[in-house]
């Protein structure tokens, strides 16, 4: 599969974000922009992360609307039932049609204390809910004083991909913890040298074909007037957009990066 093959993905991230009500208006609003503007979902897959809380919500409008957008989880337990007070299943969340689950976030790695073992463990649980697990790398400033940009995000990946078996369908996104939420994205090029560094880690760690299938999004201060700049990259198939994917006129811009891109 080449990156023509690859179908993009911009995925957004709510984080904390929107109580349900508001994930209904927001969802029923960016259908209807994206709906308006004859966007092929097809051609670029549209998905949200919401919090817990509002799930159900956005799949009462997904299916009762039929509306061509996926949804997933931030975040899932290790466990797939049991005492584990204030944990969400993979299970469950497959129960409300996600199609996808976070798994390594920044935040969950740094504010969370999260170990790559950690991450592994999330992989599978999602894997084994039947979810696509959204795999999340990316090094720090602090790293980046210490090691070449690609080292500790390729390292975390190989450390999530260790009970993955060639041929398992997953995302990967490499966001530079520097650039997140910071305004200062990385350059297309800096990304671009880290995605093919992991399209690499991909084939040695499972098999050449499900490094040529796997989707590389970006993340880290997306916005409209940067993204066609990743999306020229040919390894990068998509973004994970947190802050401007609040904003609904922001995230459907990116959304439809190829109306504004001169290739
Ligand atoms: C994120 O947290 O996943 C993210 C990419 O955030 P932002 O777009 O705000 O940098």
């Amino acid at each position: 599969m080449t990156e023509a093959q690859r179908t993009p993905l911009i995925a957004g991230n709510w984080k904390m974000n929107f109580d349900h009500l508001q994930a209904i208006a927001f969802v029923q609003k960016l259908a209807w922009m994206l709906g308006d503007a004859k966007h092929d979902f097809d051609d670029v897959e549209v998905a949200v992360f919401p919090p817990f809380t509002d799930l159900r919500s956005v799949q009462t409008l997904v299916q009762a609307d039929k509306l061509p957008i996926a949804y997933g989880g931030q975040d899932l337990s290790t466990h797939a039932l049991g005492a584990y007070t204030g944990e969400i299943s993979g299970r469950f969340l497959k129960k409300l049609d996600c199609t996808y689950c976070i798994v390594g976030h920044s935040e969950r790695r740094y504010r969370h204390v999260e170990s790559d073992e950690t991450v592994a463990a999330k992989t599978k649980a999602a894997l084994e809910a039947e979810l696509v697990p959204l795999i999340c790398v990316g090094e720090t400033a602090k790293d980046l004083e210490r090691h070449e940009p690609s080292a500790v995000p390729a390292n975390q990946l190989r450390g999530a991909l260790l009970d993955v078996k060639p041929g398992t369908d997953f995302v990967v996104a490499y966001e530079p913890v520097w650039a997140i939420g910071s305004g200062a994205p990385a350059t297309p090029e800096q990304a671009q040298n880290v995605a093919s560094v992991l399209r690499r880690v991909i084939a040695q760690s499972l098999d050449e074909e499900t490094a040529a299938k796997t989707r590389i999004l970006y993340g880290g201060s997306v916005k409209p007037d940067n993204i066609v700049g990743f999306m020229k990259c040919p390894d990068i198939d998509g973004a994970l957009v947190g802050t401007a994917s609040l904003d609904v006129d922001a995230f459907a811009s990116i959304v439809r990066y190829k109306k504004h891109a001169t290739y």
